[in-house]
């Protein structure tokens, strides 16, 4: 007689996209047996994840309302012709309030943490150490798998946390400051988040084809233009690195292939992040609503849903990877940053399609007028 597997799901890897994942099938089924298994020791790495209010859909709300770290009512962008307001609220989410979440939401029983997966099947994964664990279906939530498939771009960051000697004058979540870059070598900015009177987020950022991450060059750039605006720096001790994918063309079938087949992904590993800006939070929480709500978790199930939303998705965000091509290629490198200028001048609603990635023929319309990202020809296609 066969026995029946130990969970009921595995999922693999307890960064962003496993860790809502699980949150939302451990609400949604108490009852049902869940691990997730995580290669370091802590859950979701060392992450500052900010979202737009208008990113999210209100049915995944409830899922993301718990882990929220910080909010800002408004989030102001500059560029070196125009600045505005752009009329969404802002949210941060930090890594250690997402670990702590989690552990309190799951039982102890199920989370793995330091332990390494080598191989996956659709209802099996092989650790490290050679055991082999079973369960009805696995998610792999990994992270990128063979990205060079995907015709990467990359949107490089450092940033830090920075405790000031007095206040600061930043009242708003400055998500794009281009005002203050040379754009000599690519589209750049800062972000500037206000954590307290005296407490600053700083994040350099930059675009380009290149992953080489210059993270003292990055840090010099931060800790300038702190002196510039006169903020003595008492410490800088928490902050994060990252480079991470963009996408401008690539064969998604290929892709999903490179990271196991016939395994339901999602993540990263899903290809699911926007074109543009990188962003995976909302289809993170997309995700884990949608297996939640799945009643039958089997391997062969979940491939098929996830696969089939997967390639859905991706079929749907072909303007956006041209609008990153754009970005990256189209323009002499120091006008990299001019797209992206002509999206923050129209109206809130615009901009928060085009973060949601639900733009108009209308709006992709609007947009290719003056400096926007491609022709209209391009801009009406697929
Ligand atoms: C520093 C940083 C900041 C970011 N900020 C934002 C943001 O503000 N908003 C946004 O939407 N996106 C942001 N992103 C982009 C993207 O959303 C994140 O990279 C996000 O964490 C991706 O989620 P994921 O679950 O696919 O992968 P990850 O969060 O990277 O999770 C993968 C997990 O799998 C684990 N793992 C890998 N291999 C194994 C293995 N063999 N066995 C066991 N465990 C394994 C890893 O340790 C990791 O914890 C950011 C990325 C970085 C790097």
């Amino acid at each position: 007689m066969a026995t029946a597997p130990t969970y009921d799901l595995i999922i693999i890897g307890g960064g962003l996209s496993g860790g809502l994942l699980a949150l939302a099938c451990q609400r949604a089924h108490p009852e049902r047996r869940i691990l997730m298994i995580e290669g370091r020791p802590a859950l979701g790495g060392n992450h500052l994840w900010s979202f737009l209010d208008t990113d999210i859909d209100a049915g995944d709300r409830p899922l993301l309302e718990p882990l929220i770290s910080y909010g800002w009512r408004q989030a102001h962008v500059i560029f070196p012709a125009y600045q505005r307001m752009i009329g969404s609220q802002l949210y941060g989410v930090r890594s250690d309030r997402f670990d702590a979440v989690l552990r309190d939401t799951l039982p102890p029983e199920s989370i793995m943490t330091g332990k390494t997966v080598i191989d996956a099947g659709p209802t099996w994964v092989e650790m490290e150490s050679g055991t082999r664990i079973e369960a009805k279906g696995v998610v792999d939530a990994r992270g990128g798998a063979d990205l060079t498939l995907l015709d990467p771009g990359w949107r490089k960051f450092v940033g830090y946390e920075l405790q000031l000697a007095g206040p600061h004058s930043v009242r708003h979540a400055r998500i794009i400051d281009a005002g203050v870059e040379v754009q000599e070598e690519g589209l750049s900015y800062c972000t500037l988040l206000p954590i307290e009177k005296d407490t600053l987020f700083i994040e350099e950022v930059r675009y380009g084809r290149d992953p080489t991450l210059n993270v003292p060059g990055y840090a010099k750039r931060i800790f300038n233009l702190a002196a510039r605006f006169g903020w003595k720096i008492l410490d800088s001790a928490r902050g994060q690195a990252g480079v991470i994918p963009i996408t401008t063309g690539g064969d998604f079938e290929a892709y999903w292939n490179s990271g196991g087949p016939g395994v339901a992904k999602v993540g990263v590993r899903a290809a699911l992040f926007h074109p543009v800006t990188g962003a995976s939070l909302p289809d993170a929480a997309r995700t884990a609503r949608m297996i939640a709500e799945m009643r039958d978790w089997s391997g062969e199930a979940l491939h098929r849903t996830l696969h089939a939303h997967a390639a859905k998705i991706w079929g749907r965000r072909d303007y956006y990877r041209r609008f990153a091509r754009a970005l990256l290629d189209e323009n002499a490198l120091a006008e990299q940053y001019k797209p992206l200028e002509v999206l923050y001048t129209k109206e809130p609603a615009t901009i928060a399609r085009f973060h949601n990635m639900r733009l108009t023929m209308m709006d992709r319309i609007a947009l290719s007028l003056g400096d926007g990202p491609m022709p209209l020809s391009a801009a009406l296609k697929g």
